[in-house]
């Protein structure tokens, strides 16, 4: 019998481990991991370098029915507690921005590290092991597909969503956790490539371009974010486009009408671009009239979008409200967008098992004594930027060192 067990091997059940096994001492605790090895999709994070957290984790970037709840997780375990949790495990923080990586540059380093940290704490891990269905009977019984039975005094549900499957979260496991009573909120793709127009941007296939990007849902901005925006077959990505996906794949559910505009030249006024367009030479042709200011791509197809003009022809033939609808399109060029890529691309689940269910101090759920969750599997989502690590970190913390009081309790 161990005294925690906790279903999932990534970022929350690791740190979750961690905190349960350190602060039991002499305690047994368990993590049992689908995949052949735990930390899988930790490895991938942040183009493999690891995007741990952010320096400024303020309420706005994080996305819940229920934000006082994070709040005071937070207050429990904050972006301090979480420095200093890390460099207990031998990583120094490296910062781009806002945005905190290991020293390292490498992801490696952060599983490493933490498998170390666990290991130094005697916990177990039993990987290959694809829990299937969960039972109370004076203590929680975890099945394996392969009819493998644990038994636990206490046990932390930290299998993460539904992104990214290939990394063992394919949102199999949401029904283990409502066979005792927890309900779910709408889930969607999060942070992910955006769909549409393809007419327009297969010609700019492989063309980055900075700007902002604003996205409208029923005729209405709903965000500006700014970067560098990446032309794709199928529409669009970059970072700017993930920060403003889970407003697409919200309004994709609900069926509104969603489009984008990029603004090539923020800095400029539409005034200012009509003028600099007025001032440019005339005897460029069209296809390089506006050779310079943008990608010669871009600079076609902007073309294209406001006349019929052969792109043989000579500026000159550019009439007056050509050119300021040319200036117009420049700071509000429209793409139609028709949803998100899928589960496979996305980086994040928006939504999730809803949180009203469990204590805000301890992860413990209302509804089964014992029983705690922590991570993407609750209904919380942060932005791109290190905020869903922390909200793992954060969540795995407070639930491991719940889970050992409760033991010590008992
Ligand atoms: C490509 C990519 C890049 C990312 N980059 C960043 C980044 O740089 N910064 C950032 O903040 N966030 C990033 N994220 C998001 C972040 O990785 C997740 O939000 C975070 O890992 C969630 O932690 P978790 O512990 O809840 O779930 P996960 O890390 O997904 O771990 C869940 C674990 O549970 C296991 N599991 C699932 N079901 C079962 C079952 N039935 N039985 C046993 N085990 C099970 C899974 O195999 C998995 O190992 C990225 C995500 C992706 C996909």
């Amino acid at each position: 019998m161990y005294d925690v067990a906790i279903i999932g091997g990534g970022a929350s059940g690791i740190c979750a481990a961690i905190h349960a096994a350190e602060n039991l001492k002499n305690g047994k605790v368990v993590i049992l991991e689908k995949n052949q090895r735990t930390g899988k999709k930790l490895l991938t994070t942040g183009n493999g370098r690891c995007n741990l957290t952010n320096m400024d984790i303020s309420l706005n970037h994080f996305h819940t029915q229920n934000p006082g709840f994070v709040k005071n997780i937070f207050e429990n375990f904050g972006f301090d507690d979480t420095k200093n949790f890390f460099s207990e495990s031998g990583i120094i923080y490296y910062n781009e921005g806002n945005k905190v990586f290991p020293n390292s540059l490498q992801a490696a380093s952060v599983v490493d590290m933490l498998r170390f940290r666990a290991t130094e704490a005697n916990v177990e891990e039993i990987c290959n092991f694809n829990c299937v269905s969960v039972e109370y009977k004076n203590c929680f019984l975890i099945k394996s597909k392969d009819g493998k039975l644990i038994s636990s005094k206490t046990l932390i549900f930290a299998c993460g969503g539904k992104a990214a499957p290939q990394s063992g979260t394919d949102g199999s496991s949401y029904d283990i956790l409502k066979v005792f009573g927890h309900r779910m909120t709408h889930i969607f793709p999060s942070l992910v490539q955006l769909v549409g127009d393809s007419k327009k941007t297969v010609p700019l296939k492989g063309v980055k371009v900075n700007g902002n990007i604003s996205v409208f849902v029923d005729d209405v901005n709903m965000k500006t974010d700014s970067g560098e925006v990446l032309f794709t077959e199928y529409g669009v990505s970059g970072p700017p486009v993930f920060q403003i996906s889970r407003i697409v794949s919200e309004a994709v559910v609900l069926k509104k009408k969603c489009y984008i505009t990029l603004d090539l030249l923020p800095s400029y006024s539409e005034n200012e671009v009509y003028s600099l367009l007025k001032s440019r030479n005339k005897n460029l042709t069209l296809d390089v009239f506006t050779n310079g200011l943008f990608n010669k791509a871009v600079g076609r197809e902007l073309i294209k979008t406001v006349t019929d003009y052969k792109l043989n022809l000579k500026a000159n033939v550019l009439k007056d409200e050509e050119l300021k609808k040319l200036s117009k399109t420049v700071k509000e060029w429209k793409f139609d967008i028709h949803g998100t890529k899928g589960w496979e691309s996305a980086q994040v689940t928006a939504g999730g098992i809803k949180l009203d269910n469990f204590n805000c101090n301890s992860m413990e759920s209302k509804l089964c004594e014992g029983l705690f969750a922590c991570g993407e599997v609750l209904d919380v989502d942060g932005d791109c930027g290190g905020f869903n690590l922390q909200w793992a970190w954060s969540s795995g913390a407070v639930a491991g060192k719940s889970a050992a009081q409760k033991i010590k309790g008992m």
